[in-house]
């Protein structure tokens, strides 16, 4: 197997936008294999771990964070420009995150209420995808992102090869490790038939319903399980509940949280009814 030499090493970036850093931090709780890396890689831009700064151009830039403010819109273009390939990393990055849920709500109503000058808080209406921007050339989903995947894109990215990361459900992380499933033996509703694995089934080992971190895998049948769901459970807002955790705004989530009302605390007014992706409030 051939590898890049020292003189032809990729010049890699870290970049963030709107996120809680936690995606970076799994780079650095890389720990003793950081030092092999940063032999093989040229690491040229990562603020969370140096002071030293580029501004491009990367041959690989891994990119964290929701687009949630002008700034930062302005920003994803211009990175995209300067990079030759492109990954997002983490739920934010590739969903929208925790902070889309505001997509679903008046957002001035949330500046108002929090801010005592909102009219200093550039904001945009809605935090989004990093892919609704620009092109993206691959993603690691999670939140934060696995470990695993994360060496597995770093080893294809020195070959030049594609990465191979399953895409299938938690459920058959469960079976492997052989965790009771918690819908079957206590009732729990659990998202982990629809979600893509990659953390080892790390809440059912706990006796916790998947919450959906790692994001819908292919074809997930929400429709399915959110029948499941509403039969389990007291109504449409438990449901809607369910499927507004950190990947909310996947299209596959998307759709069943509008179907059961949006999720909890939205207020009426947000872009997603102004622009019909969905009447939340029904
Ligand atoms: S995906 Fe999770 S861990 Fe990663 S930056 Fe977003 S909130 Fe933090
Ligand atoms: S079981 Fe689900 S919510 Fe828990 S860490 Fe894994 S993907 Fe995330």
């Amino acid at each position: 197997m051939t590898t890049r030499g020292a003189r032809s090493r990729l010049r890699v970036g870290v970049a963030k936008l709107a996120s809680c850093d936690g995606c970076q931090l799994t780079i650095l709780d890389l720990e003793e294999e950081l030092l092999a890396i940063a032999e093989r890689l040229d690491i040229v831009e990562f603020p969370e771990a140096s002071s030293l700064r580029s501004a491009g151009p990367y041959d690989v830039l891994l990119v964290e964070g929701s687009v949630s403010s002008p700034d930062q819109a302005a920003e994803i273009v211009e990175l995209r420009r300067q990079a030759k390939t492109l990954v997002t990393i983490g739920a934010c990055a590739t969903a929208g995150g925790i902070q889309a849920l505001r997509n679903w709500s008046d957002h001035d109503a949330f500046r108002t209420a929090v801010y005592p000058r909102p009219e200093l808080v550039e904001s945009l209406d809605t935090a989004t995808p990093i892919s609704d921007h620009v092109k993206v050339d691959a993603q690691l989903v999670g939140c934060p992102i696995s470990a695993d995947h994360l060496r597995e894109l770093l080893a294809a990215l020195l070959v030049g090869r594609r990465p191979q990361i399953r895409e299938e459900a938690v459920c058959l992380e469960c079976k492997r490790r052989g965790y009771v499933c918690v819908m079957v033996a206590t009732g729990t509703p659990c998202l982990g038939p629809l979600t893509q694995t990659g953390c080892g089934a790390l809440c059912p080992a706990f006796g916790r319903g998947c919450y959906g971190c790692f994001g819908p895998r292919e074809q997930p049948h929400a429709e399915s399980l959110a029948r499941t769901f509403a039969e389990r459970t007291t109504g449409p807002a438990d449901v809607a509940r369910l499927f507004a955790g950190f990947t909310a705004w996947t299209p596959p989530f998307r759709s069943i949280v509008d179907q059961h009302g949006g999720p909890p605390g939205r207020t009426p007014g947000g872009p997603a009814t102004k622009e019909g992706v969905g009447d939340a409030r029904r």
